[in-house]
């Protein structure tokens, strides 16, 4: 016998489609391609810290962590923000552990977005933002930023910012650019918000990878903003264990309160063996402060084996992308030379027109440089052979 479904399917999220990151993984896969397209590393994390995980799970730390994450993570947490920010949480009531920065990201947008509430998001933009708004019948105010500086346009900012702006969702540094906000910037948008009810989500994943002695540029170096900003950190992506999906959050009490009263029906808890380690991983500064400089010389290295190829390019400022013009090759639409290259050349890169307004193509593709040298030796002679 058949049976006929009785239900009509109305989708929330009638445009969004399977991401580029599994497309083009899955591509890669496919045709045995150098994957430099999903963001992860191809090395392990240290040693020591899987040690913590393997200690705390044999010390039978396998159950429900408490809801806000353990006090002695959120504490090191607090103690990780004075040290490099000079600035204070309390681990109390102001810091939160998620299921990586994603949980976070969704779960703040769900507690304050309201029908009809603009949220602006500069452009090209992390892919986990504007899917998150439309859930919750929020409207994305979309600020498109120029391809080769991606700087921002404040009086732009200006314009749009009225009385149904609840959020601005920023993101230094940035993913998929490479860009980085200064201090100038901070100051604009402190400006701008300081008389106005918009939260600040800022999306700080990549915080302790950036380049040529730029200072980060926290929320939370700016009075004016920490007081109406969470934080978003992710552990995956500054200890190379992006599979275990850990992160955090931060900010002011009032707000976090709100914040746990969804994040407590969204997952309850975080990964409480996790949890253990990191608290005792962080305590050495160590591990996170050196991480710019693994990263600075992978960037290097990558763009001096590639400086004489087709594609062009501004050196990164951040992040462990670095972002190829291949208009000197060909002009293919970006989507379509990414996926070319995958099964003509077996490399995999990730085409920025998916994170743009209207899908704008300025033949761009994104590498995530964050592999090791073999890897990045390999996917240069075939960047250069292109
Ligand atoms: N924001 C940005 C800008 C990212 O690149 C990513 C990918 N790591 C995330 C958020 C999500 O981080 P997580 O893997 O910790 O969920
Ligand atoms: N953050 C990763 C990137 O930008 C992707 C993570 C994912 O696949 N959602 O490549």
């Amino acid at each position: 016998m058949i049976y006929k479904t009785r239900y009509s399917m109305i989708s929330k999220l009638p445009d969004v489609k399977t991401t580029i990151f599994t497309v083009m993984g899955k591509l890669a896969k496919e045709y045995d391609a150098i994957n430099l397209s999903q963001g992860f590393p191809d090395f392990d994390s240290d040693p020591k810290l899987i040690d913590l995980v393997t200690k705390a799970m044999k010390n039978g730390y396998n159950q429900y962590a408490p809801m806000q994450g353990i006090m002695e993570l959120r504490e090191a947490i607090a103690n990780k923000f004075d040290v490099l920010y000079n600035v204070k949480y309390n681990p109390e009531t102001e810091i939160t552990i998620t299921a990586g920065a994603t949980q976070a990201i969704f779960t703040i947008i769900s507690t304050f977005i309201h029908q009809d509430d603009e949220v602006i998001i500069f452009k090209p933009a992390y892919d986990c933002y504007e899917p998150a708004i439309e859930l919750n019948k929020g409207k994305s105010i979309l600020i498109q930023l120029e391809a080769p500086n991606y700087s921002v346009d404040w009086n732009m900012v200006k314009q749009l910012i009225n009385s149904k702006t609840k959020m601005i969702i920023i993101n230094t540094p940035h993913n998929p650019s490479g860009s980085v906000w200064s201090q100038q910037d901070m100051i604009q948008l402190e400006a701008l918000v300081k008389d106005t009810n918009s939260i600040i989500l800022s999306d700080e994943v990549y915080e302790h990878i950036i380049f040529d002695k730029e200072p980060h540029q926290s929320v939370c170096l700016f009075p004016y903003l920490k007081e109406r900003s969470f934080v978003v950190a992710s552990f995956g992506k500054t200890f190379h264990t992006t599979g275990w999906k850990m992160g955090y959050c931060a900010a002011p009490s009032k707000l976090m309160h709100e914040f746990r009263k969804v994040h407590q029906f969204n997952v309850f808890c975080a990964n409480h063996p996790m949890q253990i380690a990191f608290a005792e991983y962080l305590k050495n500064p160590n591990n996170y402060l050196n991480i710019n400089s693994l990263y600075l010389e992978k960037r290097n290295f990558l763009l001096n084996l590639i400086k004489d190829s087709r594609f062009k390019f501004i050196p990164s400022r951040g992040t462990y992308f670095q972002l190829l013009n291949y208009s000197a090759i060909t002009n293919e639409s970006d989507i379509k030379f990414a996926q070319r290259m995958v099964k003509d050349y077996r490399l995999a890169a990730i085409p920025i027109s998916v994170f743009n307004s209207n899908q704008i193509d300025n033949n761009m593709l994104r590498f995530c440089f964050a592999k090791k040298k073999e890897t990045l030796e390999r996917a240069a002679e075939i960047l250069c052979e292109i």
